[in-house]
């Protein structure tokens, strides 16, 4: 990839069937970069949208030379789109932003200013989520706070991937292999020096959320099975206990069973020990498999995403 240096900030916006967002997410961005009176590039990563983002996409791409757009094979997730974002930029600081303008662009602004004074990582900090369902609330509050008490890295709570990263931290974070990845968390894993800014969550401008639940479980267990062997030591305690709970419980069933002269053997006795055992043994055999999954992705060291394209310079084209 060609680096152009002159282009001091960099925006990653990650798009996903955004047709109904990607104009005004385009206005309200263009207007901030421009009070930052800087070069400034923002890089669409259209991620297999089957809507009509990449459409819309190259028509802001033909109007504005400030626009790239990278344009993935298929849909590859939210943290494949930024990590081939963050690939591509060539700013020296590099901000990620979602497209519903749920992160308001406006605080990009105070970002650029704690960058100034010297901060590598600004991240934006939820102090409150507007229009949102107690459930998505909960759930991520919940997440947050139990990644954190699972991992000896300080993971900020309530943060997205919302943020600027100075070059180096985005040099830094671009050499890492690894494929599953939870950025924010390998953001707070690299260090230097971090800060945040506390911005009000608001709702999406339009369309739907493009996180449904079998993508928020993806990227809770890339976030623990990446920072944290918890889970594990944990499953290895949870049979130990089963274990002794049943040695106890057969001891007392053969003295009582010894004490009233009856068969120890008991039919629903012997089920019920088999379920409890099956269910923890199966937990835990899950729980394993998470992290041997990963490990067999790490192994077979597939891309985890394709570029298909990227548009730049006013629609100029570069098939990958
Ligand atoms: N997104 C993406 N690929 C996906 C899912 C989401 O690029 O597979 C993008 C989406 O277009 C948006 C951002 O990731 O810009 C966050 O998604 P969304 O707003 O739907 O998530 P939520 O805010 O509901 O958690
Ligand atoms: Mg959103």
């Amino acid at each position: 990839m060609q680096q152009n240096r002159n282009i001091v900030y960099s925006v990653v916006v990650p798009l996903y069937n955004e047709e109904l967002v990607i104009e005004e997410s385009y206005k309200r961005l263009k207007k901030v970069m421009d009070a930052a009176s800087e070069a400034y590039e923002i890089i669409f990563v259209n991620d297999g949208s089957s809507d009509r983002t990449r459409e819309k996409a190259e028509n802001i791409c033909g109007e504005d030379e400030n626009i790239k757009l990278v344009n993935f094979s298929r849909n590859f997730g939210h943290q494949p789109a930024i990590t081939a974002g963050m690939r591509v930029s060539s700013g020296e600081a590099v901000v990620v932003i979602d497209a519903d303008l749920q992160d308001p662009p406006e605080v990009i602004l105070k970002m650029i200013e704690k960058w100034k004074d010297g901060y590598d990582v600004v991240y934006g900090k939820r102090f409150q989520r507007k229009g949102e369902s107690f459930f998505k609330k909960f759930t991520a509050g919940a997440f947050y706070r139990i990644l954190k008490s699972m991992t000896s890295i300080d993971i900020p709570v309530d943060t997205g991937d919302f943020r600027l990263i100075d070059r180096r931290v985005c040099d830094v974070l671009n050499s890492l292999p690894e494929k599953n990845r939870y950025v924010r968390g390998l953001v707070s894993w690299i260090g230097y020096r971090q800060t945040y800014v506390e911005f009000v969550r608001q709702e999406r401008f339009a369309g739907d959320t493009k996180y449904p639940l079998k993508k928020m479980f993806k990227l809770a267990f890339d976030g623990i099975t990446s920072f944290s062997y918890k889970p594990l030591i944990f499953s290895g305690y949870l049979g130990g206990i089963s274990f002794f709970i049943g040695i106890i419980m057969l001891i007392v069933n053969f003295i009582k069973a010894a004490a009233n002269g009856l068969n120890p053997v008991n039919f629903q006795f012997v089920i019920s020990i088999d379920l409890i055992m099956f269910g923890i043994v199966l937990s835990c055999m899950g729980i394993i498999g998470q992290y041997i999954g990963r490990i067999f992705d790490e192994s077979r060291g597939r891309p985890n995403y394709i570029i298909e394209s990227i548009i730049g310079k006013r629609g100029e084209q570069k098939k990958i």
